[in-house]
């Protein structure tokens, strides 16, 4: 079904036009850029420019971004070394996936990781630490550059999984003090199924896909040229959006504060602290998750349960369960991109608003006809 309106960026976002039209000049084209005839070499050079455009995004060295083939990629390639791993409570599951055994920080009620805790855990030795940038299920943005800080003084390599922060807000790799990076492209406009690790050029990486030579030697095969063109193409013009999309705020606190009018009991979780400016996660009384998704769903409005990576899933979040939040299982989150309209926020609080007075009519669960 087409939905009328989107509200689920977070989750995926539409390939922007230009990135779009990328991918599908470069899909015609024959040319492994690993082959040294002219065929390969002008796909190199797609290749290498598209690297140029997502080193500019972070401020990096083109030489420093390794193509993958998304941001689980990326996040999995960077914890494959393994040894002692510190990770935040609030990873994406890419990461805590990938860091079997990991100690973890925790966070406050506002879902910002224990700076205190992070350099007590590391008194007693860590080799990584893993803290992203902004959650994807509240936006929160952590203080990656003051977690840098405390596990280099420590001696432990920094990696963060930018992937929800780029495109959205400023990112610099330099400024953040971290050794690797992860990025993905579907996140910001351009296609599913690429992404990139970015690496501090004096870091040699083992790669974790072997029997090839590509990207230096870091991530065997062959890369998906025309993929990581309309990466490039959506890099940039994310990077060149980034105050458009910091407009993005005022919708978003429009849609809370008029939400909170129909509902006086909501919550907005991480909502006093710095967010990125296309995130709201939000719990009313009297309305599970799952109901909410559902019934704006069959009203043409999307939105997602805490976090919606894999495919239709609907558990607790450990993001808000480890904020200790109450209310976790009524908790939805909306988040806007980069082609929303103030019309969507109307047609959201129009569908939302009249599930909240049925649910306040008849507070019996809710049935989705
Ligand atoms: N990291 C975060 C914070 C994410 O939100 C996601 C996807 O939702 C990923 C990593 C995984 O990225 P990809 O879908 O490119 O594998």
């Amino acid at each position: 079904m087409e939905h009328a309106v989107y509200l689920d960026h977070n989750a995926t976002t539409p390939i922007r036009p230009e990135a779009a039209d990328a991918v599908g000049a470069h899909l015609g084209c024959v040319g492994n850029p690993s082959s040294v005839h002219r065929y390969g070499r002008i796909a190199r050079r797609t290749l290498e420019e598209a690297r140029g455009r997502v080193a500019r995004l972070v401020g990096a060295r083109c030489a420093d971004v390794i193509f993958t083939s998304g941001g689980t990629e990326a996040n999995n390639l960077a914890l494959s070394a393994g040894g002692r791993i510190v990770v935040s409570a609030i990873e994406h599951d890419s990461v805590l996936g990938a860091a079997g055994g990991a100690r973890t920080i925790p966070v406050n009620a506002d879902g910002i990781v224990d700076l205190q805790a992070l350099d007590a855990m590391l008194a007693d030795g860590a080799d990584l630490v893993s803290v992203m940038l902004a959650n994807n299920e509240t936006g929160v943005v952590q203080p990656v550059a003051d977690v840098a800080a405390i596990a280099r003084r420590h001696g432990a390599l920094v990696h963060c999984d930018a992937v929800q922060a780029a495109g959205k807000i400023p990112v610099e790799m330099r400024a953040l003090g971290v050794h690797m990076l992860s990025l993905s492209a579907h996140k910001l406009g351009g296609p599913g199924g690429v992404g990139a690790l970015v690496v501090e050029s004096s870091l040699s990486i083992e790669p974790m896909l072997r029997g090839g030579g590509q990207e230096g030697r870091r991530r065997a095969g062959t890369e998906n040229v025309a993929g990581i063109a309309g990466f490039g193409v959506a890099a940039e013009l994310a990077g060149n959006g980034l105050e458009s999309f910091a407009g993005l705020a005022a919708m978003r606190d429009r849609l809370e504060r008029r939400l909170a009018r129909l509902a006086p009991g909501a919550q907005f979780f991480g909502a006093s602290v710095r967010r990125l400016p296309n995130t709201s996660c939000l719990a009313a009384p009297g309305l599970d998750s799952e109901t909410q998704v559902m019934a704006l769903d069959l009203d043409g409005v999307a939105v997602s349960a805490g976090s919606a990576c894999s495919s239709g899933k609907v558990s607790v979040s450990h993001v808000l369960e480890a904020m200790g939040a109450a209310g976790a299982s009524a908790a939805i989150r909306v988040s806007l991109g980069w082609n929303s309209k103030e019309t969507d926020i109307d047609r959201f609080l129009d569908s939302w608003g009249a599930l909240h007075a049925r649910a306040a009519r008849d507070p019996a669960p809710l049935a989705v006809a």
